[in-house]
């Protein structure tokens, strides 16, 4: 029987190898991480991660062939295949701090797979890395080596949060990399093996080590950078009358362009989009090409700017103060069918009207008051101080509540944030919101999920992103 291990029972390791296990049921998989909490929920009924049809997977195949442990050391020397897909955020220090990729988790957990490896193995790079980064694994692989050989493949994931049971299931494509050596190449086809069991051939793309590393940067910076076009597009298109809706469609049914991620917005966050470029960026820089990390840096202050512009717009919508105002933001995860927060603009947004001291009362159908809490107590990244990363003084209790329900939030407020798409809120009682808020009743919607006509028939006074503007 394969025995696969993956170091790393995040959003990636978790969900990735419960539907390997799911297809695979010959194979035994085992998730293992050094946070026992987390490892715990695994085990448990109430995952770690809220994803849409991940209980259903792990239920099926938990106790079977798929386990979770704390025990990393014991299953990663038992595994014939290692995923590693530890965290890789942002150099918080030091050099290159603010940009590039923080390797400590990786390099520790290559350090300690040679150290406990007693028979051959594929090392398996799932985390987001930058290019060349298999050189230097391989490096500390084979320094630590005794009789045994390690092959490095890079195999970056795709999917999206939210949507990831069903990227996994039937994904565009799955990408594997490794050296044009037989080793390397017998590598590609053991792990194109798992992959075959449900994914149809001409999906899996085979390359070399460094063009799937960088495959993967590159995509996040198209995605991200389509997101920041159209926004840029939607601040045009309130300067002028036009709606971003409608040049969204226009120029989407062009097939060179196509419809997909052409929608305006507040602007983008997760964990991924912002965290790759600033690695991008500091590749560019490392490699002598000053321009084109300007080109990447530009996608990301487009998006500073759409947050700030939108926080701007309530502001001196709401008579150029909104100090003492209830200001009832509903969402807080990054995207919906996610609680995840790592970088949604909902933090940049709380905190600029906060620092006009705004009342704020959030809702988020899965994220908790302490996540909200924790976020908020954080200062955003500062392009022109890298340095200056300094966590803030938790932020003072009476300016923020955090509720349960969308209708308690907005009970009496002055004005609603619309940060995250999610269906409830498409789905509201307009008309009970109406009458339960102070007047002039102001909506500011960041995702472009209300119905703008209706919503001013009722009374309200309401900004989205790229329309029209109320006259
Ligand atoms: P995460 O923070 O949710 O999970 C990483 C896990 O690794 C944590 O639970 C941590 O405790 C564990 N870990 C760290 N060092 C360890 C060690 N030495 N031994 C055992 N466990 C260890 O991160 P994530 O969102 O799952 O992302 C993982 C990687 O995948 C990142 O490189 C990210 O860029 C990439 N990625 C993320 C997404 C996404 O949507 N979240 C999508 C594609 C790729």
């Amino acid at each position: 029987m394969v025995k696969i291990c993956c170091i790393g029972a995040g959003y990636v390791g978790g969900p990735t190898m419960a539907v390997i296990a799911l297809k695979c049921p010959e194979i035994e998989v085992v998730v293992v991480d050094i946070a026992a909490p987390r490892i715990n929920a695994w085990n448990s009924d109430h995952l770690p991660i809220y994803e849409p049809g991940l209980d259903d997977v792990v239920k099926q195949c938990r106790g079977k062939n798929l386990f979770f442990s704390t025990d990393v050391e014991k299953h990663v020397a038992e595994a014939d295949i290692v995923f590693v897909s530890v965290n890789t955020p942002t150099k918080t220090q030091g050099l290159g701090a603010g940009k590039a990729a923080d390797l400590t988790y990786w390099e520790s957990a290559a350090r300690m797979i040679a150290d406990v490896s007693k028979s051959d193995k594929i090392v398996v790079e799932k985390s987001t890395v930058p290019v060349k980064t298999a050189e230097a694994i391989e490096r500390i692989l084979t320094h630590n080596r005794k009789g045994i050989n390690f092959t490095i493949l890079s195999n970056p994931e795709f999917l999206a949060e939210g949507t990831a049971i069903a990227d996994l299931f039937k994904p565009d494509r799955v990408l594997i990399g490794g050296r044009e050596t037989p080793e390397g190449q017998k590598a590609i086809h053991s792990l194109k093996n798992v992959y075959a069991h449900w994914v149809p051939e001409d999906r899996i793309l085979c390359t070399n080590l460094w063009s799937a590393e960088l495959s993967k940067l590159a995509a996040n910076a198209f995605l991200a950078q389509r997101i920041s076009s159209v926004n840029a597009m939607s601040a045009l298109c309130e300067a002028t009358g036009a709606d971003v809706s409608q040049v969204s469609h226009s120029i989407g049914t062009d097939s060179r362009i196509g419809p997909k991620f052409l929608n305006a917005s507040v602007g983008f966050g997760g964990s991924c989009f912002q965290k790759d470029i600033l690695n991008l960026v500091y590749i560019c820089e490392c490699n002598g090409l000053p321009e084109v990390a300007n080109y990447w840096k530009q996608v990301i202050k487009v998006n500073d700017y759409q947050k700030m512009r939108f926080v701007n717009r309530v502001v001196s919508s709401m008579f150029n103060t909104v100090s003492g105002k209830k200001i009832a933001i509903l969402g807080f995860a990054f995207k919906k069918d996610t609680g995840d927060t790592r970088e949604t603009p909902a933090i940049d947004v709380c905190k600029g009207l906060l620092g006009d001291k705004a009342k704020l009362s959030i809702y988020d159908p899965q994220v908790t008051e302490d996540q909200i809490m924790r976020d908020l107590a954080m200062k955003k990244f500062d392009w022109d101080h890298p340095a200056h990363l300094q966590p803030l003084s938790p932020t003072s209790n009476k300016q923020v509540s955090v509720v349960w329900d969308a209708y308690e939030a907005i009970k009496d407020a002055h004005g609603i944030c619309i940060m995250t798409e999610w269906d409830e809120f498409k789905n509201l009682d307009y008309q009970k919101v109406y009458d339960s808020m102070q007047k002039p009743a102001f909506i500011f919607d960041g995702r472009n999920v209300v119905n703008v006509n209706k919503l001013r028939e009722i009374g309200f006074i309401v900004y989205s992103i790229g329309k029209p503007l109320d006259s």
